[in-house]
């Protein structure tokens, strides 16, 4: 679908934004609520600690409020325009957009968030192994 080593790539599947090959989460399907948030330490692969600092993730919350206002103002068009709703019949369709994907959104926000900060390296082996 993506190539790897874009930046599409790691936040679409979740995987290390450094090196693209290990998933950053224990478990993949976000659907499990108890382990959405359950993170690797450190990429089996290249090493890099994805919890660069405490709290590294809270900014993430700033990249799902992002999300949540486009997929919003997304349902809102589609339900007024395509399907023609009320707008309490709009409300109501974005109510449920927003709680289906609420743990996708979750774990993209995560992983948008870390791509700001780190890119994509061809040959990650450099990286000093934590110890
Ligand atoms: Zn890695």
């Amino acid at each position: 679908m993506f190539k790897r080593g874009t930046k599409l790539y790691s936040i679409c599947t979740g995987s290390c934004p450094k090196c693209h090959k290990d998933s950053m989460y224990i478990n993949k399907n976000p659907y499990y609520l108890s382990t959405v948030y359950k993170m690797h330490e450190y990429c089996a692969s290249c090493g890099l600690k994805f919890k660069m600092e405490p709290s590294f993730f809270f900014g993430a919350m700033y990249v799902s409020y992002a999300l949540g206002t486009a997929l919003g103002v997304g349902g809102f068009i589609v339900s007024q325009y395509v399907f023609q709703l009320s707008l309490l019949g709009s409300f109501f369709t974005i109510i449920g957009i927003l709680v289906l994907l609420m743990p996708v959104i979750m774990r993209l926000a995560r992983n948008i968030w870390i791509n700001f900060f780190i890119n994509f390296e061809k040959d990650p082996s450099l990286v000093e192994r934590p110890k």
